[in-house]
């Protein structure tokens, strides 16, 4: 549609960045222009209810996965869950340790904040390797959460993050 053309079109690209070789696409530049902003959580709203219906809680990924986690579940008057990397979060926290493209990391979800059997919706802004949503499912089912999918802005698709994940995933947009 004409709406996700135009959020394509502000994603910002930022070549060799954070290393040499990697293009950066950049989100924040969809935020700081309100109506584009607008717009994407329109989209956003949209496609939990086309696709994720059932959903009853929202979970974020640190640290852009807060920016649009919350937007989504204050519209559907849903709960939000932050999934912090390790250290992060007080409280009894339960964690899920991933191994990245250079070295380790934890991820960790406040224990309590998931019931048992809860439709959790994932959200991020970027789907790469899938590594983040990966840990990031079997996290919450290792509190005993039912992940029911997952949504990100952007899919980088050459990285076949999507054949990590066995929940359905949707991306707005893909590259
Ligand atoms: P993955 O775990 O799928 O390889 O990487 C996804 C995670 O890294 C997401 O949390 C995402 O925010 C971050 N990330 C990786 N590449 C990019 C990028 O090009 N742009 C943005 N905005 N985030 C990225």
């Amino acid at each position: 549609t004409k709406k996700i053309e135009l959020i394509k079109k502000n994603i910002g690209l930022y070549p060799d960045f954070p290393v040499p070789g990697v293009s950066f696409r950049d989100t924040f530049s969809i935020l700081r222009q309100p109506n584009l902003f607008n717009t994407l959580k329109s989209i956003l709203i949209d496609a939990v209810q086309t696709h994720f219906m059932e959903a009853e809680c929202i979970a974020g990924l640190d640290a852009r996965g807060f920016l649009i986690g919350p937007l989504i579940a204050l519209e559907l008057r849903l709960p939000f869950i932050p999934i912090r990397k390790q250290g992060k979060l007080p409280g009894k926290v339960t964690s899920e340790g991933y191994t990245k493209e250079y070295g380790k990391d934890t991820v960790e979800v406040q224990t309590d904040s998931v019931t048992p059997g809860m439709k959790i919706l994932v959200v991020d802004d970027l789907l790469a390797t899938g590594g983040s949503l990966e840990a990031s499912c079997h996290l919450i089912e290792k509190c005993q959460g039912d992940v029911i999918g997952c949504l990100v802005i952007i899919e980088i698709e050459s990285l076949h993050g999507r054949s990590r994940l066995h929940v359905p995933i949707h991306s707005i947009v893909k590259y």
